[in-house]
């Protein structure tokens, strides 16, 4: 299915809870709030699913909040890949409970993973994600890759005084290690003034990361559906990206849509609203009405942000609308 503006959209984010068990400092920046919705159970998923696989859609991942708090991931990732037209299907995960859940996800249908990781330092883990758990993640990203879910990439928000002094430190994991790295800009999270002043403190564009790893040489992407620039240390067993949604619009090439866990359809990540698929669904929807739905919203996804000084992710966190 293409868009208005000619692009083509294949891959849908799914948030299949808003719950976290971490605070992250750049994630809710206005605070940290307990869900007040129950997420789309594993039936509307499926629906959701197979609507958006019907007008061309073939690569899923399943995000949050964090998506393995929900009892039921396994079965929500085994019904997804029993979907047919379903290719890839991926998750991007804090980690806490990879360990515990990384073969029975892999046995289940998962693919692959991106876990989150801003620091290698136990005590600043600490501090950016309010829990002491740098063990249990590093624990989870080593089940990850004994389970076979490849390729493994790592995220890194990139925060200047906050973990600015570990760039090559993340780079070099590459050389030991295959797992790609992914250094993504700081988004604006929220319109609060606190929220505007972390963002301003703290956003470091990727042009300044690339310039302190100078030894990088541009390369292929390993699979993915996203918009990263991708290059290598030589040697090294795994790539080095750059996501860059603040210093350089992807918005040209944006193939994705994203349906949160309260069921809003959102065809941009700085939407003000959605399309209310769970309404739809709650009145009993037809699986063509659905599809009717979805196919509208993708009519109108905008051309693109309307990313300023001024402007932010209108959600007060990231976790509400799947990162
Ligand atoms: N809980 C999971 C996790 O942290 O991987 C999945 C949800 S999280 C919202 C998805 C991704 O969004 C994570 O990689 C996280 O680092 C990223 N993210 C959250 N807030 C961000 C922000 N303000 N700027 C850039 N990336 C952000
Ligand atoms: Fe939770 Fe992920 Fe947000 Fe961190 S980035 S608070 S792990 S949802």
């Amino acid at each position: 299915m293409q868009d208005s503006y000619g692009r083509t959209i294949d891959y849908l984010r799914i948030a299949v809870t808003e719950a976290c068990n971490f605070r992250c400092l750049y994630c809710a920046p206005n605070g940290y709030t307990e869900p007040t919705h129950s997420p789309l159970s594993v039936d509307e998923i499926v629906r959701v699913v197979r609507a958006a696989v019907a007008l061309g859609v073939t690569k899923i991942r399943l995000t949050g909040g964090e998506p393995l708090l929900r009892r039921d991931i396994v079965e929500i990732v085994r019904a997804l890949a029993g979907v047919e037209g379903v290719r890839d299907l991926a998750m991007t995960t804090n980690g806490f409970l990879l360990a515990r859940l990384a073969r029975e996800l892999a046995d289940a249908g998962l693919r692959r993973v991106n876990i989150s990781l801003d620091t290698l330092r136990r005590e600043r883990f600490a501090r950016i994600v309010g829990v002491d758990a740098f063990d249990a993640v590093w624990s989870g990203i080593l089940a990850a890759e004994e389970a076979g879910l490849a390729p493994l990439k790592l995220n890194m928000v990139a925060m200047r005084d906050i973990n600015d002094d570990e760039f090559s430190d993340f780079a070099r994991l590459t050389l030991a290690h295959a797992w790609h790295v992914r250094f993504i800009e700081l988004m604006p999270v929220g319109v609060s003034a606190a929220a505007r002043e972390f963002f301003a403190r703290h956003f470091i564009p990727a042009n300044e990361l690339i310039a302190r790893l100078p030894e990088l040489a541009r390369s292929d992407s390993p699979q993915g559906n996203g918009p990263a620039r991708t290059f290598r240390l030589p040697d090294a067993r795994a790539t080095i990206g750059f996501i860059t949604p603040a210093s350089e619009h992807f918005c040209n090439a944006c193939n994705r849509l994203r349906v949160t866990a309260r069921g809003a359809l959102c065809t941009c990540l700085f939407a003000e609203r959605g399309t209310d698929v769970r309404g739809a669904l709650c009145e009993g929807v037809s699986q063509a009405a659905l599809q009717a739905l979805l196919a509208r919203a993708i009519g109108d996804k905008p051309a693109s942000h309307p990313f300023g000084a001024e402007y932010a992710i209108q959600a007060d966190a990231m976790s509400k609308i799947g990162g």
